[in-house]
């Protein structure tokens, strides 16, 4: 039947996201979801707009959450591009920002929907290595004689290391490259690294992205946004308006400017996670784990001694999901997302016994 195909799916290389299997009693430590629940504030605003103007379509501009988003961050609502997860948002800021005729430089270990936005745009990109201990450089980043970039894209803090890169490093990053757009995806920013949006008013060419799905645990509902000056979100509304008009429906609108007002949850969520984080940290380390320094609501850990796709196999098998990446560089680390602290007592004592 591929004759009826685009032809240019064929050379496509998709994301694969992590499993969401309905398995009885799971622990699942996999896709970096919030172990606690949403705002009940969220959950209100949604049993709220269950009503007959359901039958309407949604604003297209979702004023009422960008508005409350400019207020948070302290930038106009002009400044505010929202999409439907940051997943979309960034594959518009793929299309609208990072195609140009030099390569888009990126971490050779990030989050790896970005190289799957490339193939489906048509960008060229160029992987910079992280250092020996998993870091980015920001000297790395520098235009050299021989070559500039056509965009800079890296997550902060980046995912699946965990490291966070100093705010002074990325305005060196974005100060330097004035002649391309430099892109800082925040998902896990709110976990403990400083939030790039601070500098929006001083750089025309940055863009900070950031997620309801993390820390305001909302991951079902799909919300993003992007950060920037005007005339960088006008860009992406053109995009959006040639893709989809509604992209926020009537409940991600209303949970999303409660999650926003809801700053007491949102403190207590956040430290919860970041507690448990450190927790966990230790208790790996005790196993024997190298634990690499996490700003995020995951570990990145790796086993001197164990084969990784084995470990991944046998949590498995007692039900507990992590994320094993069999990939160059990485494929004897596993990705263990920060849970409840009993669902990481759990995975601590499952290990244990597997290590004998
Ligand atoms: N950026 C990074 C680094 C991520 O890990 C994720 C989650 N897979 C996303 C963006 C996308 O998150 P969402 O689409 O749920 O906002």
């Amino acid at each position: 039947m591929s004759r009826y195909w685009s032809p240019f799916v064929h050379g496509l290389d998709p994301y694969v996201p992590g499993e969401q299997p309905r398995i009885d009693k799971l622990i699942k430590l996999n896709t970096n979801e919030n172990p606690y629940g949403p705002s009940p504030r969220a959950l209100e605003a949604i049993r709220n707009a269950a009503d007959d103007t359901l039958r309407l379509y949604p604003d297209p501009q979702a004023s009422d959450l960008r508005a409350a988003l400019a207020t948070h961050h302290g930038v106009e609502p002009e400044q505010v591009f929202v999409g439907n997860g940051s997943d979309e948002v960034l594959a518009h800021i793929f299309q609208g920002l990072l195609k140009h005729d030099r390569p888009l430089w990126m971490p050779d270990i990030t989050y790896s929907f970005y190289p799957a936005y490339c193939g489906l745009y048509g960008i060229d990109f160029e992987p910079v290595p992280l250092d020996p201990d998993f870091r980015i450089r920001a000297h790395d980043y520098l235009p050299r004689e021989d070559a500039r970039a056509g965009g800079i894209i890296f997550a902060n803090p980046n995912a699946p290391t965990g490291h966070a890169l100093p705010l002074n490093e990325i305005e060196q990053i974005v100060r330097t490259n004035p002649q391309c757009v430099v892109v800082i995806d925040e998902a896990y920013v709110d976990f403990g690294a400083e939030s790039a949006a601070t500098l929006v008013e001083r750089y025309a060419n940055l863009v900070a992205v950031q997620t309801f799905s993390k820390s305001r645990s909302l991951a079902g509902l799909r919300i993003g946004y992007a950060i920037a000056q005007e005339h960088l979100i006008q860009w992406l509304e053109r995009v959006k308006n040639c893709f989809n008009s509604y992209p926020l429906d009537h409940f991600a609108i209303a949970a999303g400017v409660a999650s926003i007002h809801d700053t007491e949850w949102f403190n207590d969520v956040c430290a919860r996670v970041i507690n448990n984080r450190e927790t966990l940290a230790k208790n790996l380390r005790e196993l024997g784990f190298e634990v690499l320094p996490s700003a995020a609501n995951f570990v990145f850990v790796r086993h001197p001694e164990r084969d990784a796709a084995e470990l991944n196999e046998a949590l498995r098998e007692r039900a507990i999901l992590v994320r094993h990446f069999a990939k160059l560089r990485i494929d004897q680390h596993l990705r263990i997302s920060v849970g409840t602290d009993e669902e990481c007592a759990a995975l601590v004592h499952a290990l244990k016994e597997i290590l004998g």
